[in-house]
């Protein structure tokens, strides 16, 4: 039987529209959860809307519309962003679905039971756009750093988590360094709780018109951030859902810095109170900046992708993204850096390779052994590279193979050398039939243009060897990438 994978995203709020930021998070996710599908897993990948928070009240107060509708309307958008991207997710979860709501006070109840949960008043700054209490230590200049704005002090009755009962083995879940990467991300965690030590945390609030009520206390919403984490395991059906036997606990949960904590301490909390497997890793990455600067709504610089798709197409969008931003920093996107890639290295490198060598396939016959160009595979390293989720080094290392392959062609010339063509094609045709498998989770829509020009159908790793295929129907088509 195959080996299970379940990696999530993390849910976005549907207060606006997508942007370039949201993309990027989906993107990765999907590589991974591809690349595991090509080493044979049984994978479930989740992403979804988080549909419950305050801010959507809010921004329901501005335009004067129905909560339900705004946000149904909202989270189509998200939807539709995930088609356009050409993600492979297995499940879409809302947080206002039935099924969602009845898991998440599920949880709630099953920690109260067990005596965690108590009430208390409390006073505290508040930050909307984070939907959570902040210390002083979290402000920079007396403004949350995330949004830019002041926290309000709100006073409250509130019901509490023990979160701090479990300090102990929250701190050595974290020490693990498997548990969170990359390194700085997890150095920071654990720094943290060395210095402040952790304390109970507020999981409702009182008197909103909005959001999921507390079990048997419908003064109280459940706090949203307590909410929006139990759809990892609500959109499995929790508890006996044959998907949450199967699936659980995640493998990866891929998130963005700004949410860590929630993920790795609160998360963890949650789950060993409530007598649930904890997940076994979460992937923190970096933001994606525009001319140096974070992407948000918030500060009115989003880049609608939807539009950049359109314009660019999906495989030159997701490849920039992937390129600009390494595994553990910010990196900044701009249209200029993808017309340059999009050009030098998906239309001249890879796109050239394709037509060249198809061409020639077209006109001369092919056969022969292996006579080395596939000593430039090193297929070990790019699978060492998506192990340790460094996926842009996996992409370069794939790369090096369509640039020796380049390079192969130029050097043998097999359009004036006769002696050599018939190999040289027949290593040629291998070699795309190869990269076409190794590209397919970054370009899965151009990897299947290439298959279907080959005559062949997507191969998984097994088939990632030379002489495998011994008859082409070759077939040229168009360009694979226009330039710009
Ligand atoms: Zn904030």
């Amino acid at each position: 039987m195959a080996k299970k994978f379940y990696i999530t995203t993390a849910i976005d709020y549907v207060n606006g529209r997508p942007h370039i930021g949201h993309a990027y998070e989906k993107i990765i996710t999907d590589i991974i959860a591809r690349w595991k599908r090509l080493k044979g897993f049984d994978v479930y990948f989740l992403t979804g809307t988080d549909e419950n928070a305050q801010k959507n009240a809010q921004a329901v107060k501005e335009k004067g519309v129905k909560s339900k509708d705004f946000v149904a309307k909202n989270s189509k958008e998200f939807e539709k962003l995930c088609e356009e991207l050409n993600l492979s997710n297995d499940d879409f979860i809302k947080t206002t679905d039935s099924k969602h709501v009845k898991v998440a006070q599920a949880i709630f109840k099953k920690i109260f039971d067990k005596g965690d949960i108590y009430k208390k008043k409390y006073s505290g700054l508040y930050c909307l756009g984070c939907e959570a209490f902040l210390t002083e230590r979290d402000l920079v200049e007396g403004k949350c750093p995330e949004h830019n704005k002041a926290p309000k002090i709100v006073e409250e009755e509130n019901y509490f988590f023990k979160l701090s009962k479990y300090e102990k083995e929250i701190l050595r879940l974290v020490s693990s360094k498997d548990f969170i990467i990359p390194e700085g991300f997890r150095k920071e965690i654990v720094n943290r709780i060395k210095q402040d030590g952790l304390k109970d945390i507020s999981v409702s609030r009182p008197g909103l018109s909005w959001g999921i009520d507390v079990p048997n206390d419908k003064k109280h919403k459940i706090y949203v951030w307590i909410d929006a984490l139990s759809n990892y395991i609500s959109a499995l059906g929790y508890p006996s859902g044959v998907k949450f036997k199967k699936y659980w606990p995640a493998d990866v949960h891929v998130i963005g810095k700004g949410i860590n904590w929630f993920h790795s301490v609160i998360w963890p909390g949650l789950l060993i109170s409530a007598g649930v497997k904890l997940p076994k890793k979460i992937w923190v990455h970096g933001y994606l900046t525009f001319n140096g600067q974070k992407i948000s709504k918030s500060l009115g610089n989003a880049i609608n992708p939807s539009e950049i798709i359109s314009k660019y197409g999906v495989d030159p969008t997701r490849y920039v993204l992937i390129k600009d931003i390494p595994f553990n920093q910010d990196g900044d996107f701009s249209e200029e850096a993808l017309k340059d890639r999009n050009n030098n290295e998906l239309a001249n490198d890879l796109g050239n390779l394709v037509s060249r060598t198809l061409t020639l396939c077209e006109k001369y016959p092919y056969c022969g052994n292996d006579d080395g160009l596939f000593k430039s595979l090193n297929l070990v390293k790019i699978g060492n590279y998506f192990d340790s989720f460094e996926i842009h080094l996996a992409l370069e290392e794939i790369w090096k193979f369509v640039r020796a392959s380049n390079k192969y062609i130029n050097d043998k010339e097999p359009w004036k050398n006769e002696d050599c063509r018939e190999v040289v094609l027949y290593n040629l045709l291998e070699a795309l039939r190869v990269i076409s498998v190794l590209l397919s989770p970054f370009i899965p829509e151009t990897c299947e243009k290439i298959n279907k020009q080959l005559g062949v159908k997507a191969g998984d790793l097994k088939t990632v060897k030379f002489g495998l295929v011994k008859k082409y129907n070759v077939k040229r088509e168009g360009v694979l990438f226009k330039k710009i």
